[in-house]
Parts: structure tokens; sequence; C-alpha cells
């Protein structure tokens, strides 16, 4: 134990002295950055600025080529800062933070007052209190720079090859806070043993804002085949999307308020909207106000944001009965659907689940009791 103890410190003493080096690197690649930046090389190599040619030929991104050149342009108006670098005091991060600042406030700038502050942060926080600082001196400025942002926002969708949709882009400061308040709850764990990564939470959080809670004008058509998930159905089909499989149409007909085009054996198009198949407006309040929430285990996610499923599928003969329903979350009625999770009802109103025969882990998931 003390051997792994001593090598830990050891390898922790060593990486903060590479660090260091790789510290003293980039300042010295700065200058040379900045001093490049005045030659015409670039444009002779057909770059279209200093930043794109060392972008492409140093294998940085935009962010840290910027960041050498404002870092060599203002070695000089951050003297201060170079030297509390060179001594170990400040990281090559704080200094283009610091770089970037003096370049933004221009004759405003206080070097003392903020190297005072960078000695006390990380390089992450020094950054936000950069921008407080900012305003602080340069609230015009400051405002103009957002509007900018603004100005630059921009979302991208495509569809990948697998049918999925790929996204990518970029929010202005407020609107990525509006976005990041609506989606942060609900990316919370559902449960203890919730074991999906935040990557894959807020996947689902986006999803669950776009489709949750309300029905969703998505319109699917299917075969009774698909439906039914006999063998040789084709899939079914939903606007800008590839084909779906049958167990995401089972769940998406499950809570009828989705599934507005049905084709029956004939291609007669019925609209299951109309039918005695969809939880109508007292069957959906009652069974909001006896659940209250999803009844999963565990999980709380409010009724607002749950689909009513039949444990008895309709396509299989299931009614629209209360005690044929039970509210889910987007998740768990995933889980129970696609991922083929067993979920039952006991007469006592408690709900059990049992994992897939596949399930590799996750023991003592089974079984839970939930609030009746
Ligand atoms: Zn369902
Ligand atoms: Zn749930």
């Amino acid at each position: 134990m003390i051997e792994v103890v001593s090598r830990g410190a050891e390898i922790a003493r060593e990486m903060i002295g590479i660090q260091r080096q790789i510290d003293l690197l980039q300042l010295e690649q700065s200058r040379l950055a900045a001093e490049f930046a005045r030659t015409d090389h670039w444009s002779d190599e057909g770059s279209n600025s200093a930043l794109d040619w060392i972008r492409f030929n140093c294998n940085v991104t935009e962010k840290v080529a910027g960041d050498r050149i404002a870092v060599g342009e203002r070695a000089n108006t951050i003297g201060a800062s170079v030297k509390a670098m060179e001594r170990g005091e400040i990281g090559f991060s704080h200094l283009a933070v610091m770089a970037r600042t003096a370049i933004a406030t221009g004759p405003r700038f206080e070097e003392a007052r903020l190297l005072e502050v960078a000695r006390k942060v990380s390089p992450g926080k020094f950054y936000y209190e950069s921008l407080h600082y900012r305003h602080s001196v340069d609230a015009k400025g400051y405002a103009a720079e957002q509007v900018d942002l603004v100005e630059n926002r921009h979302l991208w969708l495509s569809r990948g090859e697998d049918g999925g949709l790929l996204i990518n882009g970029v929010l202005d400061p407020a609107g990525g806070a509006a976005v990041r308040t609506a989606l942060e709850p609900l990316a919370r764990r559902t449960r203890w043993d919730d074991a999906r990564n935040l990557e894959k939470r807020y996947a689902d959080a986006l999803v669950e804002l776009a489709a949750g809670g309300r029905p969703a004008n998505l319109q699917i058509t299917a075969s009774v085949e698909t439906v039914k998930g006999l063998a040789g159905a084709a899939g079914g089909e939903m606007e800008f999307s590839l084909p779906v499989s049958s167990t995401t149409v089972q769940r998406m007909a499950c809570d009828c308020s989705v599934m507005r085009v049905l084709l029956d054996q004939e291609s007669v198009v019925v609209d299951v909207g109309r039918s005695r198949r969809v939880i109508s407006g007292p069957a959906r309040r009652a069974l909001q106000a006896r659940d209250g929430h999803c009844q999963w285990p565990a999980c709380e996610r409010p009724a607002s944001r749950c689909d009513g499923h039949h444990l008895v599928h309709w396509i299989n003969g299931g009614n629209t009965e209360l005690s044929n329903l039970i509210l889910l979350c987007h998740r768990h009625h995933w889980l129970v659907h696609e991922g083929g999770w067993q979920l039952a009802k006991t007469h006592e109103g408690m709900v059990s689940i049992a994992p897939p025969h596949s399930w590799g882990g996750g023991g003592g998931a089974a079984g839970g009791a939930g609030p009746g």
C-alpha cells in the first residue's frame, strides 16, 4: 500500500514537471506564432490567415492556434503574467485567457488585478472571471460580443447513413442557458442504478423534451403485421426517419396519442387517433391522478412527462381500462418495449420489473417495488 502511494506521488511530481515544460514550450511557440503572423509565408502557401496555417500544419484546433498568436502578440502587455508562468505560479492556459482579455479590453486592461485572480483559480474559473471583468470595464463592448455570438448561432441537423440524426451547432449564451435549463432536470439519473453516462442522458433528455408529455404530431404508418411484430413484416415509417423497428412502432402505438395512421390488411388507412384504442381525455386524467408519476420502481418522472403504457397491448386485445394502464416515462417505456424488460403489476398495485434474458449485469434491479 505504501509503495502504491509513493509511486502515485512520484507520478504526480513528474506530471506537474512535464506540464511546466509544455507550458514553456507553448510560450516559446506563441512568440514564434506572432512573429510568423507578420511574415508573408502563410499567404505564400495559400492560407487565408496565419491562424489557418498553424491550425492546419501544426494539427491544432482553431482555439489553440488563436491562443498561441494572442499570447505571442501580447507578450509585452502581459509581461508580469509571463514571468509568473515561468515561475510556475500560473499555467499557459491562464496566460491565454490573460492575452485575450488584454485584446478585448484594450487600454482598460489591468494586468495586476487579473494576475492576482489567476494565481488563485483554475484556468476554467479564470476564464469565467475574465468575462465578468470584461463586462465590468466595458459593458457595451461585452454586449456587442454577445450580439456577435447570437449572430453566430446555428444548428445543423442531418441524417446519418444509419438513419440516426446528427446534431451539431452553437447557441448564444442566453439561448444555450435556456436549453440547458430545460435539459438538465431531465438528464438526471432516474434512479441510483441508472448506468447511462451524461451524454446518453442528455440525448434521452432532448428526445423526452421534444416528445414527452403532450400528444405529438408524430405520424407513423405501419401495417398491422408490423405492429404485431410478425416475422416478415416491413418496418414502420416515420417522417424524417429511416424505417423504424416493430418494437419501436409498438411503443409509439402503445400510447396512441402519437400514433396517427395505421394501415390494415387491405391497405385502408385507419386513424388510430379516433379509434377506441386511444386513451381518452378522461381516462388519461384518471391515469395521471392515480399514478402521479412514472411507475417504474423508484422513478419519479412527473405524469406530464409520461406515456400511458398498456400492460397488455391493445394489438393483443388489451383494453383501455385503468387496470390495464400504467404511467411510464420515456426511458422506462423504451426499456419495456425496445429493451425487453418485463413489467408486471401485482394485485396490491405494486410494480415489479425483470430484466431481459440477455441482460448481463445490474443484479438486484428485478422485483423492485414501487409506490402503488
Ligand atoms: Zn407501452
Ligand atoms: Zn421512469
